[in-house]
């Protein structure tokens, strides 16, 4: 396995691969990696010939008040699990070889921010296109896989490959649980016991709202709305504090009216439990 940081180390070894038209998968994460990441490598496995894990804590998606200083790192372990996975090379780059330079050029963001987490977090997924442009640059991959627990992430990422005509492959994977139904995030092992107890109640909401989206068609804005209440109350009795608690059409990402057949909508939260902030959805398809 290839430990690097040099962008032109990733370059001159993907060269050839490239020439040889293998197929190269990219895994970006942030280390502190769990299931989740490892579900991420093993699909990378299953269909590329060469995979690249990236371990970089971006610090232009984090806001001033957010965790940037205290986010999980441990790469001696993450190495470890990289290998145990079958991971061919690991770009861990420094922010200096990032950012070599003052940046100038920003992604302007149109609705898709609008909602979810780009209200909560202004600024954050112009950093993370930011750096999921350059990693696409830089390592050039065939196939790129993304999580659906980001759902927002994953959708801004599809639209930008697009919009920008890179040529890449991008996956949606499912989210991997705890045996509770808590999605698995680097940021759990901030919980305390009691709010880790809690945490699940955020799955627990999302699955209740997704089962009476099947089962029900709802006459109005104001039926769906009731619904949405009930649940943030139940989320507020069991201790969690809402960021957002949104039923969103999946290709614009806007809370929606009402809902209509073959469409997708997306039921997704965001809940602070002390200093943690926890997101989860589900995806409905109707
Ligand atoms: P992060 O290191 O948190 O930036 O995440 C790196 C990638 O792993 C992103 O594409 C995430 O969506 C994905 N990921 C994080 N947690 C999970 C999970 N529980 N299940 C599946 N993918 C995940």
């Amino acid at each position: 396995m290839i430990v690097t940081e040099k962008i032109v180390v990733v370059r001159q070894h993907l060269d050839s691969l490239r020439r040889r038209q293998e197929r190269i998968g990219l895994v970006p994460t942030m280390g502190a990696l769990h299931e989740g990441h490892r579900s991420l490598i093993r699909r990378a496995r299953e269909e590329c010939d060469f995979v690249v894990v990236s371990i970089f804590v971006n610090p232009t998606q984090f806001g001033p008040n957010e965790d940037l200083d205290r986010y999980p790192r441990s790469l001696e372990k993450d190495l470890e699990i990289c290998k145990a996975e079958g991971v061919n090379m690991v770009f861990t780059p420094s922010a200096k070889e990032m950012y070599p330079d003052e940046s100038f050029i920003r992604f302007e963001i149109n609705t898709l921010t609008k909602h979810l987490c780009g209200a909560s977090r202004p600024g954050h997924f112009n950093g993370v296109l930011q750096v999921v442009n350059k990693l696409l640059q830089v390592v050039e991959p065939t196939d790129s896989y993304f999580g659906q627990k980001d759902i927002q992430q994953f959708t801004l990422i599809k639209r930008m490959v697009q919009e920008f005509n890179i040529w890449v492959h991008v996956h949606r994977v499912d989210t991997i649980r705890e045996h509770d139904g808590l999605a698995l995030s680097s940021r759990n092992r901030y919980l305390s016991d009691t709010d880790r107890k809690i945490a699940p109640e955020l799955y627990r909401n999302l699955q209740r709202l997704h089962q009476i989206c099947i089962e029900k068609v709802f006459a109005d804005r104001n039926e769906m709305q009731k619904q949405l209440d009930d649940a943030k109350d139940r989320l507020g009795e069991s201790g969690l504090k809402i960021d957002y608690l949104e039923i969103v059409d999946s290709s614009t990402l806007q809370p929606v009216e009402n809902m209509a057949n073959n469409i997708s909508y997306i039921i997704a939260g965001a809940v602070y439990l002390g200093n943690t902030r926890l997101i989860d959805n589900i995806i409905l398809e109707r």
